[in-house]
């Protein structure tokens, strides 16, 4: 009996000391959600990217990362305004827009508190159509059922700038759709629609979708004299190509090579951005989880190819945020 008892004292002791040298439990575990776009495009595994590299430390940071499916862009910015979500995802005019109270912001006015921490992939205004609509140039969407993206899309503002750089009127002049990316390579392929616009990096589970169902469907180039006026007036736009190969199943214009055609439009860049009110801890431990595993980054994705750790400080309107400053500053990317 006696022995049990000192047994069980001295377990009781080897647990406490056990307990007492076990490495202190994180206060708390902070939560961020990141907003993203559709689950075909490239925000969704873009913020599956930046999860999965944060979300590795979490014992270091107490930051849990979680990703968002949303209505794009717009929406993002507008839910990081509201609280509703820490980060998200945004082409570059988005931000700038919304830092400038332009566009789906001009009655809000400038969103003050609206902060980029990096730039990601390029994205290039993509327009796809069935071989059987006849279009071939962005004049022939006259009088064709298109899809112009959904209200919070990045890709609504930049079918709109591109539509009337080419002169054609949304409500006169075509029978204008407004379903989100996600659902418009199948309304191609069914025929229900002649066309769409996705504003969107390359390759991505979308349009690979929409170029490789039975329903033969070419990309048409977003390019005349108006789209040259429109890059000229606006900073955020510049000339960009979609590589042709990368979609073998699209009817392709062939080069005097005999090899399938670049397609010439105009692009942006996607942003990450967040709000001023997110602590500066949280946001550092972003940049800089982001930046110090730059090359498994890259891996995560193949529209990130092209992706320079200097690149990835361009294309930013919103002030940066503080805390991804002081990473810049500590890694000499930024004075
Ligand atoms: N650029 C699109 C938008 O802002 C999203 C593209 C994507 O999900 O990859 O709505």
């Amino acid at each position: 009996m006696k022995k049990v008892l000192m047994l069980s004292v001295a377990l009781m002791f080897v647990f406490t000391l056990f307990i007492a040298s076990a490495p202190p439990v994180q206060a708390k575990t902070t939560f961020v959600t990141i907003g993203t776009g559709g689950i075909t495009g490239v925000y969704y595994p873009t913020g599956g990217a930046i999860a999965k590299i944060v979300n590795k430390k979490k014992k270091e940071y107490g930051i849990r990362c979680t990703v968002e499916s949303t209505g794009g862009s717009v929406f993002n910015v507008n839910a990081i305004m509201a609280g509703d979500l820490e980060f998200g995802v945004v082409q570059s005019d988005r931000q700038y827009q919304a830092i400038n109270g332009e566009k789906e912001w001009k009655e809000k006015g400038p969103q003050k508190d609206l902060r980029a921490v990096f730039s990601i992939h390029p994205e290039s205004v993509t327009l796809i159509a069935t071989v059987e609509s006849g279009i071939k140039t962005i004049g022939d969407l006259k009088n064709k059922r298109v899809n112009i993206g959904n209200p919070g899309s990045g890709q609504l503002g930049n079918s709109l700038d591109a539509l009337t750089a080419a002169k054609i009127d949304k409500e006169k002049d075509i029978k204008a759709e407004q379903v989100k990316a996600a659902e418009a390579p199948g309304l191609l392929q069914d025929g229900r629609i002649d066309a769409f616009f996705y504003t969107v990096g390359h390759p991505n589970g979308a349009i690979k979708e929409a170029t490789a169902g039975a329903t033969k469907v070419r990309f048409i180039p977003i390019t005349g004299s108006g789209i040259d006026d429109l890059i000229k007036k606006k900073p955020y736009y510049a000339k960009s190509v979609i590589p042709a190969k990368l979609y073998p199943g699209a009817e392709s214009e062939k080069g005097e090579d005999g090899k399938a055609k670049d397609v010439e439009t105009f692009g942006v860049k996607a942003t990450f951005v967040t709000s001023a009110k997110v602590p500066e801890n949280v946001v550092y431990a972003i940049a800089k989880e982001v930046f110090e595993n730059f090359d498994d980054f890259k891996k995560l994705h193949p529209a990130y190819q092209v992706l320079t750790k200097e690149g990835m400080l361009d294309g930013l309107s919103a002030p940066i945020h503080p805390g991804a400053m002081k990473y810049y500053k500590e890694a000499g990317l930024k004075k």
